[in-house]
């Protein structure tokens, strides 16, 4: 009995040892399968971690491409934003040097003026000795020229009374192989007035066709046209003279007050001698020198002329180029040609011919261009010969003729 006891007892241990295994192993199994679901599912979350990860590395990259591009665009802008200022700070200092030479120059110019108006009377003294000495010289030259005359007579005077001393033919008269056969005694001066203007260079090329020599009495202030600097440099070079006709040629201003008359003169007579170098000592008073503009002011123009060193010259044969009484139009503007040739050509009777035209271009004084080379022609038919004013050519003024 105590045997089967044992042996029951033994069965039941076995029983219960096998049935806490299979718990165990139940146990385990069902935990082997939650982890095995575990692990599953964890996979598949890595999985789609990674592929979540891909996506942000992909995002990062971009971003960190994105902020490189900008990075880039704020170096470059703030490197030209380096450059911009530096140039501003450049530009700024150069204004500033600007600044500094224009004041320097004002000092220097304020300077000089000083000095000018210190020295202005001593100038003024030079310039007037300057131009006696000139008219001295001049008078000198035609005493010698007349001198010269005298001993030619004389010479051919001793010449026939040797010849009747001896008997012989008296020989040829020497003065005549001394004298230029061409010089008739008989000078022709064309004074062109008002110019420069855009026919100047064709009356130059006509005079130059000619071989002839004249004036021109110009005016500055509206007379900058194309190539002026060239165009009085020409007049210059080729021989003519070139005379003052005041800055301007507007009456209320030349002949407003005696300062603004001087201030005319000296204003034109400084920008010609700037342009060229050349010293102008003919002056034309505008409207002539008794003009009544120019009587209000009495004789003070004239004496302050002198006082410049200038010699003023009226005409004695005017052209009628500005004349609206011998115009069909009325208006003075383009006269035609044959008028200005027969007024030139009737009007040339004396030894000195001062003729006044006009180079006012070819919008208003056209006709006198064209009617210049018959003015030429004709003139040298009738014995002149053409020639340019100058210090020596003794002055036609209005104002010692009581005729005018
Ligand atoms: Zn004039």
């Amino acid at each position: 009995m105590i045997e089967n006891e044992e042996l029951i007892e033994k069965k039941n241990r076995k029983r219960r040892k096998y049935k806490s295994m299979k718990i165990w192993l139940g146990a385990m199994v069902a935990v082997s399968a939650i982890l095995l679901t575990v692990c599953v599912v964890a996979g598949i979350s890595i999985l789609n971690m990674n592929g979540k990860i891909d996506d942000l590395t992909e995002e990062v990259s971009q971003t960190k491409n994105q902020l490189q591009t900008v990075q880039l665009t704020a170096d470059e802008l703030s490197a030209k934003l380096q450059i911009l200022s530096t140039e501003r700070d450049s530009l700024k200092q150069e204004r500033e040097n600007l600044a500094a030479a224009n004041a320097q120059l004002t000092q220097e110019l304020e300077t000089l003026k000083n000095d000018l108006s210190g020295s202005g009377e001593s100038i003024e003294d030079l310039q007037k000795q300057i131009a006696e000495k000139d008219k001295t010289i001049s008078n000198l030259n035609s005493k010698i020229k007349t001198l010269n005359n005298n001993i030619s007579k004389l010479e051919s005077q001793i010449n026939d009374l040797k010849a009747q001393i001896s008997g012989e033919e008296p020989e040829d008269n020497p003065q005549e192989e001394v004298q230029n056969p061409e010089d008739t005694g008989k000078y022709a001066y064309l004074t062109f007035d008002d110019g420069i203007s855009n026919a100047t260079n064709d009356i130059l090329d006509i005079l130059k066709k000619y071989d002839v020599k004249a004036t021109f009495f110009v005016n500055f202030a509206y007379k900058k046209i194309t190539g002026y600097k060239e165009i009085y440099q020409r007049i210059i070079d080729e021989g003519h003279t070139l005379g003052n006709h005041t800055n301007t040629h507007d009456f209320d201003s030349v002949y407003g007050s005696i300062e603004s008359f001087e201030k005319e003169v000296t204003s034109i007579h400084n920008s010609i001698k700037e342009l060229t170098g050349y010293e102008m000592t003919l002056f034309r008073f505008p409207g002539g020198s008794n003009a009544s503009y120019v009587r209000k002011l009495g004789t003070a123009p004239h004496e302050l002329i002198h006082d410049l060193g200038y010699e003023y010259y009226d005409w004695n044969i005017d052209s009628g180029d500005t004349s609206p009484k011998n115009d069909p139009d009325g208006d003075g503007h383009n006269v035609p040609k044959d008028v200005l040739v027969r007024n030139v050509l009737n009007g040339a009777t004396s030894n000195t011919a001062i003729i006044l035209v006009h180079d006012l271009g070819y919008r208003y004084k056209r006709t006198t261009v064209e009617a210049l080379p018959e003015i030429i022609e004709g003139l040298i038919d009738k014995g002149y010969t053409l020639k340019a004013l100058d210090e020596s050519v003794t002055p036609i003024q209005f104002t010692k003729d009581p005729t005018h």
